[in-house]
């Protein structure tokens, strides 16, 4: 079950904590138990514990931060959930993919799975922090589900990757030591150093016209969501900007 020690549902600004409660269960039905909240309405909550039923024991060891960069800054993969399109939008994954990339990655060490509040779904701000999205296929006319509802869903296509992975080779299944092909990505903290770094040259170089921004930045993030460099790539890139800072100064 290392792998799924791993694995991190964020739940950001939710408004019922009924919601909480419920996702909680849901999470616990398929073996996850490591839950973060991010700016909750109301938790602790009586209504929590209630719709939590018998998952109420995981309510305790749930982590409570102030901004979605605190949940997931040390999380080499970050997958946002959401309804439908946002504005700013990233490489978009079926649910089964999602499960598949998530545990993978979470064999070497965090990685998150992020859902919104109930009425508006996630901000532009908190899906710049991911990787890629994911949106349960529903019906066009009527595809947002209950906030638990959508949780249960990913939750169970990890559980599938569990149990193949464990049909497949029951003494290696989640063990990281056991599979180390994978490729390093560098997680949400280093990834956000870098972009300050960038948006920083790109400024003081006068490639930016710091009265019309624009959208680059947006763009720039969108680039590198595609691109999805490794850990070792990201360091090339910044040791070329920290070359570019010295001449500049
Ligand atoms: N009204 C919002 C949906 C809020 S539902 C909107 O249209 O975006 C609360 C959360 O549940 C969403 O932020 C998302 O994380 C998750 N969710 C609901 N329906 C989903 C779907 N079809 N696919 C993926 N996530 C979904």
């Amino acid at each position: 079950m290392n792998t799924f020690e791993n694995i991190r549902i964020v739940l950001v600004r939710t408004y019922h904590p009924g919601n909480i409660g419920s996702s909680i269960r849901a999470m616990k039905t398929m073996g996850l138990e490591q839950l973060v909240l991010v700016e909750p309405r109301e938790f602790p909550s009586a209504e929590a514990n209630k719709m939590a039923s018998s998952a109420e024991d995981l309510l305790d060891d749930a982590v409570v931060v102030g901004t979605l960069l605190e949940a997931v800054h040390d999380c080499a993969m970050v997958v946002a959930c959401t309804a439908r399109p946002r504005t700013f939008d990233l490489p978009a994954l079926e649910p089964e993919q999602a499960a598949n990339q998530l545990f993978n990655a979470a064999k070497n060490g965090p990685v998150a799975l992020v859902f919104g509040p109930e009425r508006m779904g996630l901000h532009n701000d908190d899906i710049q922090l991911a990787h890629y999205r994911v949106s349960i296929p529903a019906n066009p006319d009527y595809s947002s589900l209950n906030l638990a509802s959508a949780v249960q869903i990913l939750c169970y296509e990890l559980r599938k990757q569990l149990n193949s992975a464990l049909a497949a080779a029951p003494d290696v299944a989640g063990n990281p030591e056991a599979d180390n092909s994978q490729l390093v990505l560098p997680n949400v903290g280093i990834r956000e150093n870098f972009y300050e770094v960038l948006e920083e040259v790109l400024n003081d170089s006068g490639f930016v016209n710091q009265q019309h921004p624009g959208q680059l930045m947006l763009k720039v993030r969108r680039l590198f969501a595609k691109a999805q460099p490794d850990e070792s790539e990201m360091n090339i890139l910044r040791g070329a900007l920290a070359a570019v800072q010295r001449k500049l100064k």
